[in-house]
């Protein structure tokens, strides 16, 4: 049966992988509804191509250019805008599955409603487990949601595990890998100068600006621990990053009588996307066959969580619980903005999250109110950090809560 669709987040980089996969077999899927915040022309584009029913863009303005846009060249999509519009796209009876693709806090309200609803989720929207883990894991047991990760490590860890959930006590622990990003080896006393240009050169992955950045920091890795926390059910202290440079294997399961499972692939996300959409067949993704000869050799390292603080604090937030990593999570949304509009520097960005997770206290996640309002709290405590940093592109002093979270 054609599966139908629902893209939130459709002009980003997973938006137009998940496209370019979709293209390659018309007589599998089509679309519901592609969803953008700003980019109005692109998004006018994609639907002249995929002719969804609905189009949802952020704001009155961006909507009323595009339904021109698309009356002109003779569409009649609905053109719907704003979150609201964007939760009614993803749990209409119009799709059966949603790709839940929008960057940052703002894709939890609508992938928590394609939960809610039931639908088959398509998981690279990272934040959203990690602001509300326990809340939204209920919300895909409750209502019968099927949550298929695309993040590649946790698709890679999904391929490598059993399938039935039973079977789940013979492993020992999970193996994400990292690239390290584009400051891997970098003197540490000069990362303070980086441009955002230059923190968004990743070495294997073409990615949306936000992520590039959170890769640079290694906040991305702490983020995706937190995330196979709540994917795979397991304790922090059975997950284990490992530096692998050439972005090869994309992650590993290591089991109790000594195998180690790994998923291997170029580095492009067509392949957990093909993976995850066609699950659980498989389907031609467009990506070149993996040629291990010319990749001739794999290392692999041990993370130095002093030259990324960011990810010894994202471990820690896990280990603290409650709203911490809502906390940890909005923080660092806050400082890669700034960062990336050069009004702080690279280091800041860690200070910024240390700073808010130190001064706001922790409290039960026992609600989605719960969440929203760390989120809130934790916004506020960053602008107000940043704001008083003492002149741009200065490095804060870490204070102790990092250097605890690092050691
Ligand atoms: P991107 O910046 O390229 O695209 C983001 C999409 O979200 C765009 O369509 C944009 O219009 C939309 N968007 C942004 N702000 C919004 C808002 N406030 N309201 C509604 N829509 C909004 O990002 P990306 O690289 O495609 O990443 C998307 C998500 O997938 C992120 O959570 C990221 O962590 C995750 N992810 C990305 C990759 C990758 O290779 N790009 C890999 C793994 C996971
Ligand atoms: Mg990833």
């Amino acid at each position: 049966m054609q599966k139908r669709l629902t893209l939130l987040g459709s002009t980003g980089s997973i938006g137009d992988s998940t496209l370019d996969v979709v293209a390659r077999h018309p007589d599998r899927f089509s679309v519901y509804a592609l969803t953008a915040h700003r980019n109005g022309d692109k998004l006018v584009e994609q639907c002249l191509r995929f002719s969804p029913e609905v189009a949802v863009v952020g704001d009155a303005e961006t909507a009323r250019v595009v339904q021109q846009k698309l009356r002109d060249a003779g569409s009649r999509i609905e053109v719907t805008y704003g979150p609201d519009a964007l939760v009614e796209v993803a749990k209409s009876g119009g799709c059966d599955t949603v790709v839940a693709a929008i960057v940052g806090a703002a894709g939890l309200a609508p992938s928590l409603a394609a939960a809610r609803s039931g639908k088959r989720i398509l998981l690279a929207n990272k934040e959203a487990l990690v602001m509300s883990g326990a809340i939204f894991m209920d919300a895909v047991r409750d209502h019968g949601a099927i949550l298929l990760p695309v993040d590649s490590e946790h698709n890679a860890i999904f391929q490598c595990l059993p399938r039935e959930a039973a079977l789940h006590g013979g492993v020992s622990k999970i193996i994400l890998t990292a690239s390290g990003g584009p400051f891997r080896t970098r003197e540490p006393s000069t990362l303070t100068d980086v441009t955002p240009d230059e923190a968004c050169k990743h070495p294997n992955w073409s990615m949306g600006r936000k992520i590039s950045v959170d890769s640079a920091t290694m906040m991305n890795k702490g983020l995706e621990v937190i995330e196979a926390h709540w994917l795979f059910d397991l304790p922090g202290e059975r997950i284990e990053v490992l530096i692998h440079p050439q972005s090869v294997i994309h992650s590993m399961v290591s089991y109790a009588d000594g195998s180690v499972l790994a998923q291997l692939g170029n580095p492009d996300m067509r392949t957990p996307i093909a993976h995850a959409l066609a699950f659980p067949e498989r389907v031609d993704s467009g990506v070149a066959p993996l040629d291990l000869a010319q990749v001739a050799s794999l290392s692999f390292e041990k993370p130095d969580y002093a030259r990324f603080p960011c990810l010894a604090l994202a471990l820690k937030a896990l280990a603290e619980g409650g709203v911490a990593s809502a906390a940890l999570n909005a923080a660092n949304e806050v400082a890669v903005e700034a960062f990336l509009a050069r009004r702080i520097g690279f280091m800041a960005i860690a200070d910024t999250v240390d700073a808010v997770l130190n001064a706001l206290p922790n409290r039960r996640a026992a609600s989605l109110d719960d969440v929203i309002e760390a989120d809130a709290a934790a916004r506020r405590a960053a602008t107000a950090f940043i704001d008083r940093l003492p002149a741009v592109f200065q490095r804060a002093a870490r204070t102790e809560y990092t250097e605890r979270a690092i050691q």
